[in-house]
């Protein structure tokens, strides 16, 4: 495997590279994710891609997408993450979306894909329920045939900011008596619809990101289930393998890395840069050397996609070493700016009124919320346990 990029590849990471420079929000410059986020925030970007033609690069051509090659999509990733981009969320670009356009109907294409590519319609994932989160197919959440309705009953859990949300996916049980799997059909609900009802779940960081979602007599016209009613469990999965392919997050990672050591050169421990220390160096070198391995693997992965082959299990190793490597390194960081890290979680607004600033470097302000934060990226997107019962099935053959 010829692992250099060609001369056309080389041109098309300038391309991007002068127009991010040109075009990505000032005001977000290296902004990154953060908890303290407005809607307009996480969508700036998004709607400037969504002019361009770049907001959804993996879609087909004829729905926005932009034809570009896995490759060329790695280096776009890449490009943004150099700069630690607000990338479009994943919830319209990656999930329901492809789900539209491979199932859905010309008019479910035409209502729903254009305000997706544009950013300016938000979706929310209405998956998981407090008794249905790695055993999904449990799900109780009812959606019950009324005329031309469908009357939805049930609570979803840890719906991602469905604060913002203007529409949501969700999966719903449409026939009690059929084999778990079975039953289950994908419905589409504008979450202004009288009875959804969004619960805020306060987080270890400060932040408040994801919610519960109660449905209560939800009138839904039947217009909006996707493909065929008790198919469901297929389109969601579906979805699922399109959600996982995205998290091993290498190029966010690499500039991570880059940034932990820029800290460790500025703060000290006895007297010399902490970056000097055996004992943290050796642990930002181990965690380079097991980026640059999963780097490889996604390398390898894309080579594969770009020879026709689908992504598979593999998905499963990115997924589980990616997330680790995320954890590391938002711990190492937490390591790095020490006591700075704990005195006020910069941005995040108070309940209890506080009016302090935050003390110590810029770098440090988010490093705790950070950290609190990456705990949840071994759980969410199919926990790690889950992946690794996938690994040892599918590759292992036990
Ligand atoms: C921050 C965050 C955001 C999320 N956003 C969304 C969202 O927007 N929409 C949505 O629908 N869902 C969302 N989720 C839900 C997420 O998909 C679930 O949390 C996940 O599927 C795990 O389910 P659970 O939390 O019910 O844990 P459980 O399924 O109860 O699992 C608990 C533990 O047991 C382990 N376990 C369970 N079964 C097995 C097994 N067979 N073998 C080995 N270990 C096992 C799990 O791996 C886990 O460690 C989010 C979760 C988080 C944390």
């Amino acid at each position: 495997m010829n692992l250099e990029f060609t001369p056309e590849e080389q041109a098309f990471r300038d391309e991007v590279r002068a127009f991010i420079a040109e075009n990505y929000p000032k005001h977000l410059a290296d902004f990154g994710m953060r908890e303290d986020m407005e809607r307009e925030d996480f969508l700036a970007w998004h709607k400037v891609l969504g002019k361009k033609g770049w907001s959804v690069p993996a879609w087909p051509v004829e729905y926005g997408g932009t034809g570009w090659t896995p490759t060329q999509r790695y280096i776009w990733s890449e490009e943004n993450a150099r700069i630690n981009a607000v990338m479009p969320l994943p919830f319209g670009v990656s999930m329901v979306g492809p789900v539209i356009y491979t199932f859905g109907n010309a008019e479910q294409k035409a209502k729903h894909l254009p305000g997706i590519v544009s950013g300016d319609v938000w979706w929310c994932q209405g998956y998981s329920e407090p008794g249905a989160g790695s055993d999904l197919a449990s799900l109780k959440t009812t959606a019950v045939r009324d005329g031309d309705h469908y009357v939805i009953n049930g609570q979803k859990t840890w719906t991602t900011l469905a604060q913002h949300a203007d529409w949501g996916f969700f999966l719903c049980r449409t026939d009690p008596t059929a084999k778990a799997q079975e039953g289950i059909s994908f419905i589409l609900v504008d979450m202004k619809t009288p009875g959804v009802e969004v619960k805020p779940i306060k987080l270890l960081d400060g932040g408040y990101e994801v919610n519960e979602t109660w449905l209560t007599d939800v009138r839904v016209p039947v217009e909006n289930l996707v493909g065929q009613e008790n198919k469901g469990w297929t389109y969601a999965k579906f979805l699922l393998a399109h959600e996982r392919s995205g998290i091993a997050g290498v190029a966010r990672s690499k500039r991570g890395v880059e940034k932990l050591r820029e800290i460790a050169t500025h703060e000290t421990l006895d007297g010399q840069p902490l970056i000097k220390d055996f004992d943290f160096a050796k642990k930002v070198s181990q965690l380079e050397i097991d980026l640059a391995a999963l780097e490889i693997t996604e390398l390898r992965t894309l080579a594969g996609e770009q020879a026709g082959k689908g992504p598979g299990p593999e998905s499963s190793i990115l997924k589980i070493k990616g997330t680790e490597i995320q954890q590391r390194l938002t711990e190492l960081t937490l390591e790095a700016v020490g006591t700075y890290s704990a005195p006020y979680m910069g941005g995040v607004s108070n309940d209890n009124g506080s009016n302090e600033h935050p003390v110590g470097p810029d770098y440090a302000t988010h490093a705790a919320a950070t950290y609190f934060n990456m705990r949840k990226t071994s759980i969410y997107g199919g926990s790690n346990e889950i992946q690794r019962n996938i690994i040892t099935k599918m590759i292992l053959g036990l």
